[in-house]
C-alpha cells in the first residue's frame, strides 16, 4: 500500500496566490467589462535584455553544431558562470569565495525549499514574519513545524518585522533558533538590514551554532551605499551561512530559470556524536543525485547579465521598476496611507487603514478601484493589516493603478 506522507496534509490548504486568483475571478465574473490591474503577484514584466536575448540565441546554435552540442552539463553549473559570478558579485565587495563554493541552480526558490533537507528533521527553525511562504512550507513538508493553530505553526520561532519595531528583527529570544531564515532586501515588506543589524544575527549564530539561510534575491535593487549585498561582507558568515541568488527579479529570469547558491566549505552541522560535517560536501551529493543542472542555454544567458553591455541593460530595467516603487510611495503617502519599503527593493509595504483585515482591505481595493494587492496576512499573522504592491508592472499601469486609487480614496 502506498502511504501519502502525512505531512503534506498539514500544509495549508491554499497558496496565496491561488486564493488571491480565486478572489480577483470571482469579481470578473460579475464584473467582466472591468479592466483589473495587477500590483499583486511578484513577477517582472519588462523583456529581457538585449544582451541575454542574443546570449541565448547564440547558445542555441551552438547546440544546433555537432562541436557545439551540449548534453548534461556539471551538477554544479558550468565554470564560465561560477568565474563569472565570483568575479563580478563577490570580489568588488572583497570576498573571496572558492569556485566550488558556487552552485548553480534553475532559480533560488528550489534551493530555498530544497536546502533544508539536509538538516535534521526536528532542527528548531527561525523566521522572521512575514516572510516568503517556501520557507516555511517546504520545512512543514518534511515534518518539522508542528501543528498549526491560528495561523501559527508550533514548532517555528516567528520574529515579527512591522511598523512598530522599525521592521528590524528582533534576535530570538528564550530557546536558540537553529536554523534562521533571512530575506534581505526582504520580500514582502520591501525593507532592508544594516551592515550592523546583520552583524547581530551572524554572531547570534556563530554562538549558538545555528545556520543562516540568506535569500539575497532582491540584493540588485539596492542603492543606499551602505545596504550589504551578501551577508559575507559581514566577517565570519562563511562560517554559518549559505546564501540564495537568483537571476529573476535581477534580469527578468523568472521564465528563463537560473540562480546560484553560495555553499562555504567551512560552514559545517554537527552528528549527536559532535562531528562536524560540511554543508558544502553534503549539498554537492545531493545536487549530484536529485539535480542534473541548469540548461546550457540558461547559463549562458546568465553570463550575460555581466557583460558591459549587459550589467547596463539589466541595470536600465532596475531603475524602471524603482521607479515605479518611487511613484507608489510617494503617491500612496501624499493620500496619507502609511507606506514602507520600496526605496531598496521592489515591494512597497502599506499599512491598511482604520485597523481593516488585509483581506477586508484587498476586497475592497478590488471591488472599489479594481486593483489587486496582496493582503499581507498572507505572509504570516505579523503580516495582518498590511498589503503589498509590486513595482514589477509598467510605468502605465502603475500610473492607473494609482489614479484609481487616488480617486476611490478621495470617495471615502
Ligand atoms: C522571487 C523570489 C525568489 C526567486 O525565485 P526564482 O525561483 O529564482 O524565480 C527567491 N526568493 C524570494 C524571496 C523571492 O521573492
Amino acid at each position: 500500500m502506498a502511504l501519502v506522507n502525512i505531512h503534506y496534509l498539514n500544509l495549508q490548504n491554499n497558496y496565496l496566490f491561488a486564493d488571491v486568483a480565486k478572489k480577483v475571478n470571482a469579481f470578473k465574473v460579475i464584473h467582466p467589462k472591468a479592466d483589473v490591474i495587477s500590483l499583486g503577484i511578484g513577477d517582472v514584466t519588462q523583456p529581457l535584455a538585449p544582451a541575454v536575448v542574443e546570449a541565448m540565441h547564440k547558445a542555441a546554435d551552438e547546440m544546433a553544431t555537432a562541436e557545439g552540442f551540449r548534453g548534461y552539463g556539471p551538477e554544479q553549473g558550468y565554470t564560465f558562470l561560477r568565474e563569472a559570478i565570483l568575479k563580478n558579485d563577490f570580489l568588488p565587495r572583497g570576498i573571496h569565495l572558492d569556485i566550488d563554493e558556487v552552485f548553480i541552480n534553475d532559480g533560488a526558490k528550489s534551493d530555498t525549499g530544497n536546502f533544508q533537507e539536509l538538516l535534521h528533521w526536528d532542527n528548531f527553525i527561525g523566521v522572521t514574519d512575514p516572510i516568503y511562504p517556501v520557507y516555511i512550507d517546504s520545512n512543514v513538508m518534511i515534518g518539522r513545524c508542528g501543528t498549526y493553530h491560528d495561523g501559527r505553526w508550533t514548532n517555528v520561532r516567528y520574529m515579527p518585522i512591522t511598523a512598530e519595531n522599525g521592521f528590524v528583527p528582533p534576535l530570538p529570544v528564550g530557546h536558540p533558533v537553529d536554523v534562521i531564515y533571512l530575506c534581505y532586501p526582504n520580500n514582502p515588506t520591501g525593507t532592508v538590514i544594516t551592515k550592523q543589524e546583520l552583524r547581530k544575527w551572524v554572531n547570534y549564530a556563530l554562538k549558538n551554532d545555528a545556520l543562516i539561510l540568506f535569500d539575497a534575491a532582491y540584493q540588485a535593487y539596492i542603492r543606499d551605499k551602505d545596504i550589504p549585498h551578501s551577508i559575507y561582507e559581514i566577517r565570519g558568515a562563511r562560517k554559518c551561512a549559505i546564501e540564495f541568488h537568483s537571476y529573476s527579479k535581477t534580469a527578468g529570469f523568472t521564465g528563463v530559470r537560473c540562480g546560484y547558491t553560495i555553499v562555504p566549505k567551512d560552514v559545517t552541522v554537527s552528528t549527536f556524536e559532535g562531528e562536524r560535517l560540511p554543508l558544502n560536501q553534503l549539498w554537492l551529493r545531493r545536487q549530484c543525485t536529485k539535480f542534473n543542472g541548469t540548461s546550457y542555454i540558461s547559463q549562458r544567458a546568465a553570463e550575460a547579465t555581466y557583460t558591459p553591455e549587459g550589467k547596463q541593460q539589466i541595470q536600465t530595467t532596475i531603475d524602471y521598476y524603482m521607479d515605479n516603487a518611487h511613484r507608489l510611495l510617494t503617491r500612496l503617502r501624499a493620500l496619507g496611507y502609511e507606506v514602507y519599503g520600496g526605496e531598496n527593493a521592489p515591494y512597497i509595504w502599506m499599512r491598511t487603514p482604520d485597523g481593516m483585515g488585509s483581506w477586508q482591505f484587498f476586497e475592497a481595493l478590488l471591488y472599489g478601484a479594481n486593483v489587486v494587492c496582496t493582503p499581507g496576512v498572507g505572509f504570516g499573522p505579523s503580516g495582518e493589516g498590511y498589503v503589498r504592491f509590486t513595482a514589477f508592472s509598467s510605468h502605465e499601469k502603475t500610473e492607473e493603478a494609482l489614479s484609481r486609487i487616488e480617486n476611490w480614496t478621495k470617495q471615502h
